[in-house]
């Protein structure tokens, strides 16, 4: 190896959002975080779950119900 071009190589700590699981490995950085991972994301855990981390569907849902209301009365002008 070529001397004062390589990143040190560091134990690392890989820390899931979700979850909180954590997984020790070796990188260049010595913590990364991730948004999802083997023990929570619905393809490994066969359970059928939203990852909605933002709101989104919540959001999503609102609309439709307010989307649904039958429309206020609606002004004739004749
Ligand atoms: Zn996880």
């Amino acid at each position: 190896m070529k001397a004062g071009i390589h990143p040190d190589y560091v134990e690392c700590k890989i820390i899931c959002s979700s979850c909180g699981s954590e997984v020790e490995t070796h990188a260049t950085t010595s913590e990364m975080r991730v948004d999802l991972c083997s023990q929570c994301h619905p393809f490994y855990t066969g359970k059928k779950r939203i990852v909605d981390r933002a709101g989104r569907v919540d959001k999503f849902n609102q609309r439709r119900a307010a989307a649904n209301k039958p429309a206020k009365e609606e002004k004739t002008e004749a």
